[in-house]
């Protein structure tokens, strides 16, 4: 029997839904059980970071990092399975785009600390005590992670090799890419293992003339079953976010929320989206489109719900002095920041021979 694949999944700032989509292709995993052994799955098993650090550098050959980089510890372990890694895998929307919790960036370090230690309902701290990176304590030096100024993609750290998108990706993207790793045909380094379409490509609605004059929130209609949500009035990201999905969301009568991020033309998800809104408003008059607009309830997490941290907003523009401005925002602390074209990562597009073939470099 051929020599087994060597596997790693690793957690950074997650909800865990991306570890549990591993778990989602149900029986398959007994295959994947067949081809690799998982050296670090910290969701499923103990591990200690000296027996990676131990590793010879290239001992894996497939690192799986899902969520976006918060903190040093994440940068850490981004470097170090980078360096032990042959492939890096970007495993979700989080790693991908900073995802949910680059919706953060709107807050800067200060705010979003006070309001957790101190601001919140439930919390018990009259003292008004912050975490500490480091404190003296009488048994020695505790040290906790250093929480950065926003939050980050894996990119932005480390050249990622391969890009699985999606809130989390789905089971059919898992099995393509673990069965692309298994037959070695991948496509060139650098491409997003998912469709080169919109979810609009892929949607089975019925689509006419997009029109509308006014937008509503799901709750407040039931939406005709076959016509396109976006013409009912319904905010569905469908044309600015790349397919792969099955358009699931608007199967289910449902907008599209636009987890699986960009296509390759598109530079900015959130901007597209609004000149998408923005060419469907049927209305010449100010005040009419004024009003129509601001029936969109929160448009900066509707629009940029899973990139912000890919976004051109980068986050919310502080006071000089404050943190960083929108679109410098840098890693407090970070060593150094590399992004995947700066590290030499090729730029060919996807190879139509390969099982997961489509996605094309970002
Ligand atoms: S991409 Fe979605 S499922 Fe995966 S860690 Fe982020 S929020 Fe959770
Ligand atoms: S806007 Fe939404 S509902 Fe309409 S075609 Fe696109 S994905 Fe389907």
């Amino acid at each position: 029997m051929a020599e087994k694949l060597r596997f790693a999944f690793w957690w950074a700032a997650s909800c865990g839904g991306c570890d549990v989509a591993v778990l989602d292709i149900h029986e398959k995993i007994l295959d994947v059980a067949k081809l690799a052994d998982i050296y670090l799955w910290p969701v499923a098993m103990d591990f200690k970071y000296r027996d990676l650090e131990a590793l010879p550098d290239g001992f894996l050959d497939v690192a799986f990092f899902n969520g976006a980089v918060r903190n040093s510890e994440q940068e850490h372990m981004a470097r170090l399975l980078r360096r032990k890694a042959k492939t890096l895998v970007a495993f979700g929307s989080c790693a991908c785009f900073g995802g949910i919790p680059s919706l953060a960036n709107l807050f800067d370090r200060e705010e979003i600390l006070d309001w957790v230690y101190r601001g919140t309902y439930s919390t018990e701290n009259p003292a008004g005590i912050l975490p500490q990176p480091s404190f003296a304590a009488p048994e020695g030096e505790l040290t906790l992670p250093r929480f950065f100024s926003g939050a980050f993609r894996l990119e932005d750290f480390v050249p990622v090799d391969y890009f699985l998108p999606g809130c989390p990706p789905t089971p059919e993207w898992i099995l393509r890419a673990v069965e692309a790793i298994a037959s070695g045909q991948l496509p060139p380094r650098g491409a997003v293992l998912a469709l080169d379409k919109t979810v609009c490509d892929t949607c089975p609605r019925q689509k006419s003339d997009k029109k509308v004059k006014e937008f509503r929130r799901h709750h407040e209609i039931i939406p005709d079953p076959e016509r396109c949500l976006l013409e009912q009035g319904l905010i569905c990201m469908g044309p600015a976010t790349r397919g792969g999905c099955g358009a699931l969301c608007p199967g289910a009568n449902m907008p599209c929320r636009g987890c699986y991020g960009p296509t390759r033309e598109v530079v900015d998800q959130g901007a597209k989206m609004l000149s998408a809104v923005a060419s469907i408003l049927d209305s010449d008059d100010e005040e009419e489109i004024r009003l129509a607009l601001g029936r969109i309830e929160d448009p900066v997490g509707t629009f940029w719900r899973f990139g912000m941290a890919a976004s051109l907003l980068g986050g919310r523009a502080f006071d000089a002095g404050s943190a960083a401005p929108a679109g410098s925002r840098s890693p407090v602390g970070a060593t150094a920041t590399a992004t995947s074209a700066a590290a030499g990562v090729e730029t060919a597009s996807a190879s139509g021979s390969s099982p997961v073939a489509g996605g094309g470099k970002r």
